[in-house]
């Protein structure tokens, strides 16, 4: 047997990674296919996804997610601040334990998608984060009519990307995969 050249990797540009959120309320109205459709046809690779239900805080209680816990206190200390360290940036805004509770209201998905120049194309397929200004053919243009529940977070820049993604997902939740189209949307 002749000795198996393993395929090169595909280069740094071509790996750039962000993390995208199905948000609650577009689980809630079935959009979660829609929202992955786009990214797929725009020829980005998904590297990770799950379906999630962030723990709601109810006030001196800790984290509540609803589930008979066989490992409490530790997995709700796992999930604890989760919301509070990716929304750090809105912590101090009066809209943010309205926010926080919409995020904890029903189950959203988190995503990675690779490709090139993916956190600026998504942030541009996105749209504005007020709904009424998001642009027609934007995710939030089209799918959403208001700020406090415009359908999908997407990271704003790569560093925060690198960020985002460690606070979603474990390393070995990601899966390094060539695509074998590569070659008709890259060239
Ligand atoms: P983006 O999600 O576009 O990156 P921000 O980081 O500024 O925008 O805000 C994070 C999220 O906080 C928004 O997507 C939205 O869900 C919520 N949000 C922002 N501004 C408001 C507001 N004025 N009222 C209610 N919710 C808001």
């Amino acid at each position: 047997m002749g000795e198996v050249t393993p395929c090169p990797p595909a280069p740094p540009e071509l790996r750039e990674q962000t993390l995208v959120l199905v948000k609650p309320d577009a689980v809630q109205r079935r959009l979660v296919g829609d929202v992955i459709g786009r990214f797929e046809r725009r020829g980005f690779k998904l590297v990770a996804m799950k379906l999630l239900q962030v723990p709601e805080l109810q006030e001196g209680r800790g984290y509540v997610c609803g589930y008979p816990c066989i490992i409490a206190p530790r997995c709700h200390q796992a999930d604890r601040g989760l919301l509070d360290r990716h929304y750090q940036h809105l912590q101090q805004k009066p809209f943010y334990p309205a926010l926080l509770a919409y995020m904890t209201s029903g189950p959203l998905v988190a995503m990675v998608w690779e490709g090139y120049n993916v956190v600026r194309s998504t942030r541009a397929m996105v749209g504005d984060t007020d709904s009424a200004q998001a642009a027609a053919g934007t995710i939030r243009g089209d799918l959403s009519m208001h700020v406090s529940r415009n359908v999908v977070h997407a990271s704003d820049s790569v560093e925060t990307a690198l960020r985002e993604i460690g606070f979603w997902f474990q390393r070995d939740e990601l899966v390094a995969w060539e695509s074998g189209d590569s070659q008709y949307t890259y060239g």
